[in-house]
């Protein structure tokens, strides 16, 4: 079965290859408070750093997901409100789950088709946005990242780029705070999550001092400062991110290679009359995301039929579940599956 769910999604082949490797150097008992553990959590540091292209100045943390990521900004950040832009399911989860620990969140929900409503919120600690809505297809043009943060110099803008991370370039200068968990871009197994934090962001936490959980941005960087973690962490999963990044090209030939595809996919479905993309705007389409819709019925049909043949294709998400599918547009993925697959829906354009 060839994964083409947007996460969790198809890992790199060489995974399974680089666990036998973590088990025979003892990485999988590996004390998270020896030199050994620091040496990689330093390494693994300086390779995302150099591969992804993030600022030296910034600030790498490790947690578990990308919703314990959204948890930790509520908590450690927010003073007293955030502001939540989104068009979809997953920035809009962000907005509810913040609102539970800080009332005073404030959504700023826009449709689909549209640009992300650039304002100055004036009330708002933290503007959040999600770069990459998983559950639609969309994606905030990066320029606009800049534009936001412009607009808003009295707040941290934070990033969700957990579909998109590893994927296309980022601008990591045009924001205080970005996270990605790795079970999609990065072709990894789920249980580890990237956070990025800028110069900015570092004055806010010793500011804030915010110190009542255990994963308290404050005691995370001063973990940090000595190459530890707040907890026990996801060990492998951080040996397993090391092994990839030191495998992978630049960002910057992986992103064309994301561009190439998505444009591939765009004209595909672009000569089809019974599949469409569902975001008519290319200006906002996801490039990492493939959403495709149609009739209901016709759907099913179609994913039924591509999971006999053995391709898993992502189900709509939320709101979206009957009348799309998704089709991840990931770096794990090879051309001769996406050809593959390609071949076979040809037969339903
Ligand atoms: C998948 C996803 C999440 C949730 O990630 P977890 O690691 O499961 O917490 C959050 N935001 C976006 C945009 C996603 O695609």
């Amino acid at each position: 079965m060839i994964s083409f769910y947007p996460g969790p999604s198809r890992v790199y082949d060489e995974v399974p290859g680089y666990v036998k490797k973590a088990h025979a150097k003892g990485i999988l008992s590996m004390n998270h408070r020896s030199e050994d553990f620091m040496a990689l959590y330093r390494e693994t540091v300086a390779l995302l750093k150099k591969k992804q292209k993030v600022p030296k100045t910034y600030t790498v943390l490790f947690a578990s997901s990308a919703t314990e990521c959204w948890e930790i900004i509520a908590q450690s950040l927010v003073e007293k409100q955030s502001a939540h832009f989104y068009s979809g399911a997953f920035g809009e989860k962000w907005f509810q789950y913040t609102q539970k620990l800080k009332p005073a969140a404030q959504p700023v929900s826009f449709h689909l088709e549209f640009n992300l409503p650039v304002q100055t919120i004036a009330s708002a600690d933290v503007i959040c946005l999600t770069q990459n809505e998983t559950s639609n297809g969309t994606q905030v043009d990066t320029a606009l990242i800049a534009q936001v943060k412009k607009k808003n110099p009295h707040a941290l803008v934070a990033v969700d780029a957990t579909s998109s991370m590893a994927g296309i370039v980022l601008p990591f200068t045009s924001a205080d705070v970005w996270f990605a968990s790795v079970q999609k871009c990065f072709g990894l197994p789920a249980g580890l999550a990237i956070l990025i934090l800028s110069p900015k962001t570092i004055e806010r936490v010793a500011v804030q001092k915010e110190l009542a959980h255990y994963n308290s941005l404050a005691f995370m960087k001063q973990m940090a400062d000595q190459w530890q973690t707040n907890c026990t962490p996801n060990v492998l999963g951080i040996y397993l991110l090391r092994c990839v990044l030191k495998q992978q090209p630049s960002i910057e030939e992986t992103s064309e290679q994301t561009k190439e595809r998505y444009q591939a996919w765009a004209d595909f479905f672009g000569a089809s009359k019974k599949l469409r993309l569902l975001v008519a705007n290319e200006a906002v389409r996801s490039h990492t995301v493939v959403t495709v819709t149609g009739d209901p019925a016709y759907l099913a049909k179609v994913k039924k039929h591509a999971r006999k043949e053995g391709f898993l294709l992502g189900e709509g998400y939320g709101a979206l579940k009957s009348n799309t599918f998704r089709i991840a547009n990931f770096p794990a993925l090879q051309e001769r599956e996406i050809k593959k697959l390609k071949k076979f829906l040809a037969q339903y354009l």
